[in-house]
């Protein structure tokens, strides 16, 4: 993995100019997925989806932050983006960056006492993002059990259980609309991850046999009989349950990239 020049944003709040790593290339050798869905590749960073400003400490989605430009490339070469007629030079990539664009701090993550906040803040403003920050709260709050070597299960606090619990609800409503084997496993976890292992084992029998999904049905079924509660690496597993709706959400963010609007419209 190595990385491009940074991608420089603006916090949709406050204005102030953030910093966002972007790869010049990746693999997909270190990839690795949880029973919780959460999938990490260690070849391939992402950025955080929801950050925290450095400037007026607002939360906002890293989807919604204008896009202010690019730190040039050090040998003052274009950056290029594959377009309609082949590669193409990505308008005003060999400009100069601002200056305070050199100051500006990379983007921050949340951490557990960011996501409780952000919970009941404006960032959920629709059914969807709501189910977003629950979902990654919720991965959040299973990371401290990620790591195969701990020697104990550390328990979730009872507000990260409160939003596992309407978590839960929220997949089971999308189950009773859609049928998706994708939510079928997560409420099959999210079950035994609460201890009701019998309840997971019957949603196990639910879940249609989708391309793929069989590892995590015998993973976590496996753990449902040993009325283990802790989130497990899932061996074997190229992608996460979730991957099919995440793949179509990342193409309408690059085609909501390409619309940023270029520096003449700017200079309108
Ligand atoms: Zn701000």
């Amino acid at each position: 993995m190595t990385f491009g020049p940074d991608q420089v944003i603006a916090c949709p709040r406050c204005g102030a100019p953030e910093r966002v790593f972007t790869l010049a290339s990746s693999n997909s050798l270190g990839f690795a997925v949880w029973t919780d869905g959460f999938s990490h590749n260690s070849m391939a960073w992402k950025p955080p989806e929801i950050v925290a400003c450095h400037v007026c400490n607002g939360f906002f989605w890293l989807e919604d932050a204008p896009v202010l430009g690019r730190m040039p490339n050090e040998d003052g070469s274009p950056e290029m983006w594959l377009g309609e007629n082949g590669f193409e030079e990505v308008p005003g990539s060999r400009d100069p960056a601002l200056p305070e664009w050199e100051q500006a701090p990379k983007i921050r993550g949340l951490g557990t006492e960011g996501y409780r906040l952000a919970l009941g803040s404006d960032v959920v403003a629709t059914p969807e993002r709501l189910f977003r920050l629950r979902l990654l709260t919720y991965w959040n709050s299973n990371h401290r059990n990620r790591n195969q070597r701990r020697k104990k299960v550390r328990q979730k606090v009872p507000w990260e259980t409160q939003n596992l619990k309407a978590l839960l609800e929220m997949r089971l409503q999308r189950f009773a609309e859609g049928h998706d084997a994708a939510d079928a496993i997560a409420i099959a976890e999210m079950h035994r991850e609460l201890g009701a292992f019998q309840e997971c084992l019957e949603w196990l029998e639910r879940v249609e046999d989708v391309e793929g999904i069989a590892p995590f049905v015998e993973k976590i079924r496996e753990l449902a009989k040993e009325e283990s509660v802790c989130v497990e690496w899932v061996r074997g597993a190229s992608f996460a349950p979730d991957d099919r709706k995440e793949a179509e959400r990342m193409i309408r963010m690059l085609r909501r990239s390409r619309e940023v609007p270029d520096r003449a419209e700017d200079s309108a």
